[in-house]
């Protein structure tokens, strides 16, 4: 756990080479743009970056979630944009379909989730369902051979851009909330479902993030994921595997946020010396690098955990919950190092600030992280 396989290695070091040169030269632009540029979505293809956990007899890489974490902490650490596009993908589509999909949905989607031909998104969120997800009021209504979706569901990451999205519904309304839900495989276009409102962001603004509105949108019944009325553990297990992949993130910005204050710390000169011979910046950078490495191994161990099979969901979200607060407080002393500078858009630390944000609320609140990990000691 503590050294990388060979394997393992490469991979890292071929995530870290195409962040290098491809996404930290585009992160900026991708901020002020809001979107991110095709070239680099095609050269994630290229790498194999879109099919990681995906088995090699659909396209992928038929790698595990370590690998996934470990590429996404270096991707995110260019650019969160594009670090949170991979996550989702592969955490939130793909994982759930390998896992639950039936041989056909696995024949008709991997193979294009893999090469990248098709990006994913998941649809759980409505606007009176966050944190409470299973009190969620989008309906599918069965009819023949299909189901008829009405409702809304908002902040869909990805949901401008993917080529498939994997829906959850209310199914039955007269069990209590989380016992009537199902999953479904919606296409992008299928009639009925349209892309709303875009949402301008405080950070990670090349990651679109949309609502997502079913008006009589019908899609056949082979394309429920799972069982009738059994979705709910489909999006609790498929979070699980989210959450690593936002630890994975908060890393990655925590790592960026070191480097970019470590960097500033050595050419900054007050009082007659770099700012870094002072021991107070030296005690922030200390801090800083410490809750990287624990946070780091946290998600290590969460991600070889759900590679054995393993129950993961405590240790996913201790890695979640220490993983974005590190993230935060990382994005936070390296704006301080920065002084007056990194409040401006001299410095990429206003960028990591405002990315950083995001890790605590999105695939469960750092309040709710705490509730998962209390409710399983307490257990
Ligand atoms: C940029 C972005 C992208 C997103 N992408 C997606 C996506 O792709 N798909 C998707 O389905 N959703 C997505 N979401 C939704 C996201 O997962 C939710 O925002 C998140 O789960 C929190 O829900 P909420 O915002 O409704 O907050 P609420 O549930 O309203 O919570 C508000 C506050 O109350 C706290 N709270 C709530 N319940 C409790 C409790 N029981 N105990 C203690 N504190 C509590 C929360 O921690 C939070 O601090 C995205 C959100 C954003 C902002």
């Amino acid at each position: 756990m503590f050294e990388l396989s060979e394997e393992l290695t490469l991979v890292r070091d071929t995530a870290r080479d195409f962040a290098e040169h491809e996404l930290i030269p585009r992160a900026t632009k991708h901020d002020r743009e809001a979107h991110i540029e095709p070239e680099v979505l095609a050269k994630i293809g290229e790498l194999g970056f879109w099919g990681l956990t995906i088995p090699e007899q659909f396209g992928g890489a038929g790698l595990g979630n370590l690998a996934l974490s470990i590429v996404l902490e270096e991707l995110n650490r260019g650019c969160a944009a594009t670090g949170v596009t991979v996550s989702v993908h592969n955490s939130l589509l793909c994982s759930p379909i390998n896992k639950w999909g039936t041989e056909e949905q696995k024949q008709t989607w991997l193979p294009k989730l893999a090469s990248g031909e098709c990006l994913g998104a998941y649809a759980l969120t409505e606007p009176g369902s966050g944190s409470d997800a299973a009190a969620m009021v989008t309906r599918a209504t069965k009819d023949g051979d299909s189901y008829v979706i009405n409702g809304t569901k908002i902040w869909v990451t990805t949901g401008s851009m993917a080529g498939l999205v994997l829906v959850y519904v209310r199914t039955n309304p007269d069990v209590p909330k989380a016992k009537g839900i199902s999953a479904f495989l919606v296409p992008a276009g299928t009639p009925g479902m349209k892309v709303g409102k875009k949402e301008m962001k405080c950070g990670i603004r090349g990651s679109p993030a949309v609502e997502l509105e079913f008006d009589g949108c019908r899609v056949p019944a082979k394309n429920m994921l799972g069982q009738l009325d059994r979705g709910f553990p489909i999006a609790m297990d498929t979070l699980d595997g989210g959450r690593i992949g936002i630890a994975a993130q908060s890393v990655g910005i925590a790592q960026a946020c070191l480097e970019e204050a470590i960097k500033y710390a050595k050419v900054r000169v007050q009082f007659g010396k770099p700012i870094a011979h002072f021991q107070a910046i030296q005690h922030k950078i200390a801090d800083m690098q410490t809750k990287i490495d624990a946070a780091r191994m946290l998600v290590h161990k969460a991600a070889w955990l759900r590679d054995a099979n393993e129950p993961c969901g405590r240790q996913a979200a201790e890695a979640k919950l220490f993983a974005s607060q590190t993230a935060n407080f990382c994005a936070d002393e390296c704006l301080q190092i920065h002084g007056g500078a990194g409040y401006t858009d001299h410095f990429i630390a206003e960028r990591l600030f405002r990315d950083a944000r995001i890790t605590e609320i999105y695939e469960g609140a750092t309040d709710i992280q705490r509730l998962v990990i209390a409710r399983a000691v307490l257990a």
